[in-house]
């Protein structure tokens, strides 16, 4: 068996593909991600999957498939077309500034959006193809956002984690874009989310309440059948690198040219993209600030702005630029002379090397953009500085600014008080060093390399806890498995539907089943007694299923329509009468105190549904309900149940293993049972088959390994594979034996030939 891989995602491969000749030549590029991931190769071989960032004609696309093997990455091809509209369109046009909570930067079209699923659906077949059971993945960035969501609906079981390099934005930004929901569904597709801040994962958190109706907690979110969990993990850089530079060729050569050109001066850096998230000019206005209410500077400081040009061919990005150079205009002329220029502005790409000779050269930092994921100018430049000591004057709307406790943090949209601390950093020489220690630590401890690993150790925990490992992955192809079910002549088929059959919906009402679904119990029917058991109520199970030639069972084992039979007999004698006299107030109580929230009267159960409340009050009373039922349950034979936004008291006779139980006792002929599910409430199921059923079964957890039954499926449609395949395997015996199977389905008896 080959060994578990890693696989990494991310838009743009970390190769630089040029056209030579009638060929292509591939070299390496640099990167935050490259670096950080450069030991992760050591821990374990990964291939790194993505776009090779040129469009590559079909008949070439095996040869630089080949070549780019040797770098152990993997190409993902893309169109010009779906290209532009994925990045330019949907990523970069609503994404990138949505995410920075700049909303009038936005611009939505349904176009764009369309090419950024398709391209996420290549990114999802493309990992598909070359995923195999046991390996990990790790997608990157907003761009590939569905993409885990992708990989689930493509079946595939391996733990996947996905790492978000900006910001998250309040929910009431996120939730102006119309594809709010989709987006989150994307996300929600990982078994772990990782986040520079805390910051953003309480935004996130409050966007999956607020635009989904999902409740979490700070560290993991339940979605019906999986957790999800969430951490806080800000990437580093590589301090020992920056150190290695600072002693070598052009860092010094940068170093000694700034130094000699700027002698007497006092120097402040500010190193960027050309990007409006930046706030390159209220920093540019902050500084003209200082120059005009602290004219003692004015001939002594010297502000040297680096800005690489990014997206230049966008209109926002053009508008940027003409304003930089407008302002820096301005404030030169205003304050400059002949022996002295204020502002040195840099639009140009500068070189690693020679930025850590500027950042050496200048001893203060202004790093202030609107907002910044992370920030790793500000870790760079704490580095090169390192025993030079430095004031870092850096923006609280930064990732950074939440693990840089010694540098002084400012709201760069209040340039009075950005001046006034550029003031007080000039004021104190060489700013203060126990401040820059704290810094220079919390860089050294927390480098990239380590990032990667913890974010890795995370998402192997994550898979192997969730993943339990001694639970075997089903595969009707084994001899063991196959000879369970080899000579079975009354075969009873028991399924769970939400999270089983059908695969997860954040909506319930959205979860009717397909024509697969269907197709596949009228298979399996004809040849076994099939029974779907849901919590659902009769309706929903009627409706959906009830043409079938199945047995059904509805809230949680309360009534069974048996196969062939259009009538529900109740299994219990317990009713809701005496419920609802000691639940019905305090539901009533809490209803009239949460606007929005509703009682539910089912037949022998009591729900109160807070779908309609506003989401984060709903989810403090439901906390508070719950306390309220722990105290008035005590030692009463019911058992509550939380929901999805409900929270439902039933009988404790009412359970899916007692209904199941029933069903076993009058068809006393079973000689094979399968027991399919991925709910707690499906548990009951798998220990009654265990306690009270000798013959052979096959019992399956649906979404991962879990402790209650002998097999696990990655997914619902895997799942479906699996039944579509018993009904193929079961079906010769069947042709052999025309009495068929007992009881209630007898009626219905479907002889093969
Ligand atoms: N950078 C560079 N040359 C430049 C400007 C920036 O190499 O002319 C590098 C800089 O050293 C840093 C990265 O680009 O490593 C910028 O990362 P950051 O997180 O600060 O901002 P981003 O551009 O990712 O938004």
């Amino acid at each position: 068996m080959p060994k578990p891989k890693l696989i990494v995602a991310s838009t743009r491969l970390p190769v630089t593909m040029t056209r030579r000749g009638d060929g292509w030549q591939v070299s390496e590029s640099a990167g935050g991600l490259v670096t950080a991931l450069r030991a992760v190769n050591e821990r374990a071989p990964f291939t790194w999957l993505g776009w090779p960032g040129a469009p590559v004609p079909a008949a070439e696309q095996a040869a630089v498939t080949k070549e780019l093997a040797r770098y152990g990455t993997s190409p993902v091809f893309v169109g010009k077309a779906d290209m532009d509209g994925f990045y330019q369109g949907f990523a970069n046009g609503v994404l990138w500034p949505l995410f920075h909570n700049m909303l009038d930067r936005c611009h939505f079209d349904r176009a764009s959006w369309h090419a950024f699923r398709r391209v996420n659906e290549a990114y999802a077949d493309a990992i598909a193809d070359l995923t195999a059971p046991g390996d990990m993945i790790w997608v990157h960035d907003y761009q590939l956002a569905l993409v885990p969501a992708l990989l689930r609906d493509r079946g595939l079981g391996c733990p996947v984690g996905f790492f978000l390099h900006i910001p998250f934005p309040s929910a009431e930004a996120f939730r102006t874009m119309p594809v709010a929901a989709e987006v989150l569904r994307g996300l929600l597709g990982a078994d772990l989310i990782g986040f520079h801040a805390y910051e953003y994962v309480s935004h996130f958190r409050m966007a999956c309440l607020r635009v989904l109706g999902v409740e979490s907690e700070p560290k993991q979110l339940r979605l019906q059948s999986r957790s999800i969990r969430l951490t806080v993990l800000p990437i580093g850089i590589d301090p020992q690198e920056v150190r290695a530079m600072t002693t070598q060729g052009e860092a010094l050569d940068e170093f000694s040219e700034v130094s000699r050109t700027y002698a007497g001066k006092r120097l402040i850096v500010g190193v960027d993209r050309l990007d409006y998230t930046k706030g390159i000019p209220q920093r540019l206005m902050a500084f003209e600030e200082l120059l005009r209410t602290r004219r003692q500077w004015r001939d002594k400081v010297v502000f040297v702005q680096v800005a690489a040009p990014s997206r230049t061919g966008v209109a926002d990005y053009q508008a940027l630029k003409r304003e930089v150079d407008e302002l820096v205009g301005r404030i030169n002329g205003r304050y400059g002379t002949s022996s002295h220029t204020p502002v040195v502005y840099i639009n140009r790409n500068v070189s690693r090397e020679r930025l850590t000779g500027l950042y050496r050269a200048a001893e203060i930092a202004l790093i202030t953009p609107l907002r910044d994921g992370m920030n790793l100018v500000a870790l760079e430049y704490v580095a090169a500085r390192d025993a030079l000591g430095g004031t870092l004057i850096l923006s609280e709307f930064t990732g950074a600014a939440h693990c840089l406790p010694g540098a002084r943090l400012v709201n760069p949209y209040n340039i009075e008080r950005v001046a006034g601390v550029l003031h007080e950093a000039l004021e104190s020489r060489g700013g203060d060093a126990e401040s820059f220690e704290h810094m220079l630590h919390f860089v050294h401890e927390n480098t990239s390399t380590r990032w990667a690993n913890m974010f890795l150790d995370r998402l192997e925990t994550v898979a192997s806890s969730d993943h339990v490992a001694e639970r075997a992955l089903l595969s009707l192809r084994q001899p063991d498995v196959a000879g369970r079910y080899a000579n079975a002549k009354h075969p009873v088929v028991f399924l769970d539907y939400d999270g089983t059959l059908r695969s997860y919906v954040i909506d319930p009402r959205e979860a009717v089943p397909d024509e697969r679904i269907l197709g596949a119990l009228r298979r399996l029917a004809e040849i076994a007694t099939v029974y779907v058991v849901s919590g659902r109520d009769r309706a929903t199970l009627e409706a959906w299923l009830g043409h079938l030639p199945i047995g059904l069972v509805c809230e949680h084992g309360l009534s069974i329509r048996e196969p062939g039979s259009c009538d529900w007999q109740r299994r219990t004698n317990a009713t809701g009468d005496t419920l609802r006299r000691l639940v019905g107030p305090v539901f009533e109580d809490f209803v009239k105190r949460t606007p929005g929230s509703s009682v539910e009267q089912k037949d022998a159960a009591l729900a109160w549904h807070y779908r309609a409340a506003d989401p984060e009050y709903g989810v403090f009373q439901a906390r508070e309900l719950l306390t309220r039922l722990e105290d008035l349950l005590k030692r009463k034979p019911y058992r509550v149940l939380r929901g999805n936004r409900v929270i439902e008291v039933r009988h404790e006779e009412v359970s899916k293993g007692f209904a199941i139980g029933d069903v076993l006792k009058q068809r006393p002929e079973t000689d094979f049972v399968f027991c399919a599910g991925d709910d707690t409430t499906d548990v009951d199921m798998m220990s009654t088959i265990a306690s009270s059923f000798d013959g052979p079964n096959i019992c399956v957890w649906v979404g991962r390994p879990d402790a209650s039954a002998e097999f696990w499926r990655e997914s619902a449609t895997a799942l479906l594979g699996d039944l579509e395949g018993l009904a193929r395997d079961l079906q010769p015996d069947r042709s052999a034996k025309p009495t068929g199977l007992a009881g209630g389905r007898a009626g219905r008896l479907t002889i093969v030939r």
